[in-house]
């Protein structure tokens, strides 16, 4: 996006992410690649205990199921108002592209909450165009940290 001569900046918004050291090590990695590609970068509030509360109940609920969809619309509820504030065009997400993600769930809750921020989501289809080739050559190259659970528990 970048490269297309977009004006962009990225917004890391994962309360949803445990232990604090695993959310921190995630975060510090995409700060250091933002800086490399000159994109800026704004972190917001660590706030666990509401995603916590958002999700009581949900616990047991497998990946693909209802808690990620209240953990997709917190998240991206949350980015569109900060956009909102600070005047963003747009809002869109790197979680339309995970292939453990469902793309369906996604895009509805970031619907969802564009209508009520007030803010256009663009939805982005990343699993095609060969983008996890490209993100797999990108951890080799940069030694990059690669996750191998979501966030709020391991798989
Ligand atoms: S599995 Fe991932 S998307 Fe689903 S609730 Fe947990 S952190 Fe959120």
């Amino acid at each position: 996006m970048a490269k297309d001569g977009l004006d962009l900046t990225v917004v890391f918004y994962n309360p949803n992410i445990v232990p604090l050291e695993e959310y921190n090590k995630r975060c510090n990695e995409n700060r250091e690649v933002c800086k490399l590609y000159h994109i800026p970068f704004i972190e917001l509030e660590y706030d666990n205990e509401r995603w916590c509360s958002l999700t009581k109940g949900m616990e047991n609920e497998p990946e693909r199921g209802s808690r990620c969809e209240i953990c997709f619309y917190m998240r991206l509820k949350r980015t569109m108002e900060f956009a909102k504030k600070n005047g963003f065009d747009a809002v869109t997400s790197v979680l339309g592209t995970s292939r453990f993600k469902n793309l369906d769930q996604v895009n509805k809750m970031a619907n969802l909450a564009s209508q009520e921020v007030g803010v256009p989501y663009v939805e982005i289809e990343s699993r095609k165009n060969g983008m996890q080739d490209l993100r797999n050559n990108l951890i080799k190259e940069l030694n990059l940290y690669s996750q191998d659970y979501c966030g709020c528990k391991p798989r």
